[in-house]
């Protein structure tokens, strides 16, 4: 009887690594922070993809641990602003920015666009890397809108400004509850990619 296999979840955020569980229910894998198994340095995340720096955060986990490791990147793409704030979505406003800060931030640059022009996604690109350095990558996104006024208090980051057009682009993603979220958003796509890639179809 062996024991179960475990995999080491490359980020500071609880709900995420709830998350990649339930997704990835179907394996029977462990799923552990990294920062539950020690102290590691956060690697410098200056790749110019999510894809990149979501390899970044992964290899790293994967060498500090020995284990398998998965990590998520992801931001926000908005048309009308060439891309941005993309893998600058944390840090759109500047470095500690607050999601306050980078939505104010997002208005103001898109002060004038009118709403037709307001088109965005969420992208989200994981990458797991099996214990013997195989690599494996997904991807989702969640197409949307960006409204001129923020609307909602649930979510996090940029959730209040971003209409998504599967729910006809009328809540914001700050007004719907966790389980709709999951369903359509950038993640929850991401991870259902990842599950068909790695073969765990029965769920
Ligand atoms: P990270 O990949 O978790 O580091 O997220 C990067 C940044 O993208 C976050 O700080 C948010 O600003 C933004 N972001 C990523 N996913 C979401 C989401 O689901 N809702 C709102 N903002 C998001």
């Amino acid at each position: 009887m062996g024991e179960r296999k475990r995999v080491v979840v490359a980020t500071g955020n609880p709900h995420k690594v709830v998350e990649i569980e339930a997704a990835l229910a179907a394996s029977g894998w462990e799923f552990v922070a990294l920062h539950d198994l020690g102290d590691f340095p956060e690697p410098v995340e200056n790749g110019e993809t999510f894809e990149a720096n979501a390899r970044i955060k992964a290899q790293a986990a994967f060498e500090e641990t020995g284990l398998a490791a998965l990590a998520d990147d992801s931001g926000l793409v908005v048309d009308a602003l060439d891309g941005r704030p993309g893998v600058y979505s944390s840090r759109y406003a500047g470095e500690h920015a607050t999601d306050a800060q980078n939505n104010a931030k997002l208005l103001a640059e898109l002060d004038g666009v009118p709403a037709e022009k307001r088109t965005a996604r969420f992208v989200s690109t994981i990458v797991f890397i099996d214990v013997d350095g195989t690599e494996t990558v997904a991807a989702g996104a969640c197409e949307g809108l960006i409204a001129s006024e923020p609307s909602g208090e649930g979510g996090f980051g940029y959730d209040p400004l971003f209409h998504p057009l599967e729910l006809g682009g009328e809540p914001s993603m700050a007004q719907i509850s966790l389980e709709q979220k999951n369903a359509i958003s950038h993640r929850g796509k991401a991870l259902v990619d990842l599950r068909e890639k790695l073969g765990f179809y029965d769920e």
